[in-house]
């Protein structure tokens, strides 16, 4: 018997003629799990949780109950999402131990329909990074290629994915970190609108762009979640009043003809690698003779996007983080001291690590006195002008092409000591997060090099179910023997 489906419609429909069942599937997962536990994705496994919730979903099935939308489905969370009762450290010392106090709307959603947590992913701590090396849990390894790594900041949940440790996993993008390590691992990875899946309880990191992902194998695993998760949450004042128009019921239109643009200077980034560009180049040209229409527009502000998500990203997390002191929450120092500033800093310098310690600083510079309307208001005026730019496009195309990362996968330790030429290459992901706008990695290429890469669609706000249709529409493209 087989326990590996192409997607989760094939193993629901499994399940419902009887060829398997919840646990039987649960046990695969978890043999896959400890099978693959050198990659490092997983870094606390449900097992007896797990299996519970399988007999329970069986049994509920077999009383003659209807499958719930996400019956059975086997799902990963990343380690920044509240689970209530279960350990969640955002992959840094200064949690270790913490057991959240309540569980998170997307978590409990998933729960809600179906689903079965079989476990927790590893990441860059606080989400923090690009390459999943910032972890107190240690690395986590690409599976196409141990030697490179999986993408960050949620490179644990790409991996789970990519290896088969799980069907879906939910991951958080701040500035790309679903989008990039699902480029780096070959799966799908959704960033929805800003506001569209509830962020509580999600730890955050910077809290008007932090975003709640989700990997899969496939489009429709990912638009399928993302219809069980999304939607408005009392919880959540950002979260966006507007109705989540299911994919399931209005799927792709075959013949619709689509108006994609691309900003000039993505293709001609000096880091892009030029077989990723000629690539996305001629993709371009099948959409084209598909008779869809292609556009290059005009765009000047590439080189500020990094700095600006650098700027206020970096503010954001020195005031999320201020809560991290070792009293109400996190690491407390064994060291003994009646000075309470001192106490303070021996908790955060023992309980962060290194990039956290940084962008703790950056923030704390861009937003002090002297430097605030340098840096903290010239970047907010950026993104406003970014917002605006936006719009205008969305005015005359459907959606927005462009690389997801300009290189593929690259080697352990690769950027060591180069945290400024790991922060460039988040160049084409922040713009969604500085935007709002829902973005989607859609894999289907393969480098010379032997690693994955694909494209990314963005649309407008709120048309998550305009870019499932595109994102399924172009992997049956990317499918095509010819591409
Ligand atoms: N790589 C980006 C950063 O380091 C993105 C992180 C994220 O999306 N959480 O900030």
């Amino acid at each position: 018997m087989t326990f590996q489906f192409t997607s989760i419609a094939e193993y629901q429909n499994a399940l419902r003629n009887g060829m398997v069942s919840c646990i039987d599937v649960v046990d695969y997962y978890l043999n896959e799990i400890e099978k693959n536990k050198h990659l490092n994705a997983v870094i606390a496994v449900f097992d007896a949780e797990a299996r519970k919730q399988a007999e329970d979903l069986d049994a509920s099935l077999q009383s003659g109950e209807q499958l719930r939308p996400l019956h059975g489905v086997i799902v990963t969370i990343k380690d920044v999402l509240c689970y209530k009762g279960h350990e969640v450290t955002a992959s840094s010392n200064m949690l270790k131990g913490f057991r959240s106090l309540y569980t998170a709307t997307a978590v409990q959603r998933l729960i809600d329909a179906g689903a079965i947590i079989i476990g927790v992913t590893n990441c860059d701590e606080f989400a923090m990074g690009s390459s999943n090396e910032n972890s107190a849990w240690g690395p986590t390894l690409n599976a196409a290629d141990n030697t490179k790594v999986p993408g960050g900041s949620s490179g644990g949940s790409a991996v789970a994915v990519q290896a088969g440790l799980c069907m879906v996993s939910l991951g958080s993008d701040t500035g790309g970190s679903v989008r990039q390590p699902a480029d780096f691992c070959g799966v799908v990875g959704l960033k929805p609108t800003y506001g569209r899946i509830s962020r509580y309880g999600l730890i955050a990191y910077g809290s008007s762009f932090d975003c709640i992902g989700i990997f899969g194998r496939t489009v429709e695993d990912v638009a399928l979640v993302y219809d069980n998760i999304a939607g408005e949450d009392p919880l959540d004042a950002t979260s966006l009043p507007w109705p989540v128009i299911p994919f399931s019921g209005n799927d792709i239109e075959p013949e619709k003809k689509y108006r994609f643009a691309y900003f000039d200077a993505t293709l001609h980034l000096p880091g892009l690698d030029p077989e990723i560009k000629n690539t996305l180049e001629s993709f371009f040209s099948v959409l084209r003779n598909r008779g869809h229409v292609v556009e290059s527009l005009h765009f000047d502000l590439l080189d500020y996007i990094v700095p600006t998500y650098y700027v206020l990203t970096t503010a954001e997390a020195s005031s999320n983080l201020s809560r991290y002191d070792g009293i109400r929450f996190g690491h407390r120092t064994p060291h003994k001291t009646e000075d309470l500033t001192e106490f303070y800093e021996f908790n955060r310098s023992e309980g962060f690590g290194n990039e956290v310690k940084r962008r703790i600083l950056l923030g704390s510079f861009v937003l002090s006195s002297g430097y605030y309307d340098a840096y903290f208001t010239k970047a907010q005026q950026v993104r406003r002008m970014l917002y605006d730019q936006v719009l205008n496009v969305f005015k005359g195309f459907d959606a927005l092409v462009m690389p997801v990362s300009p290189t593929t996968a690259f080697s352990l330790g690769g950027h060591k000591g180069d945290p400024v030429g790991m922060y460039l290459a988040d160049i084409y992901t922040v713009f969604a997060n500085l935007t709002g706008v829902p973005g989607l990695a859609i894999p289907g290429f393969r480098h010379s090099n032997g690693l994955p890469f694909g494209v990314q669609v963005m649309v407008n706000h709120g048309d998550e179910l305009t870019l499932h249709r595109i994102g399924k529409y172009m992997q049956g493209v990317l499918q095509h023997p010819d591409i």
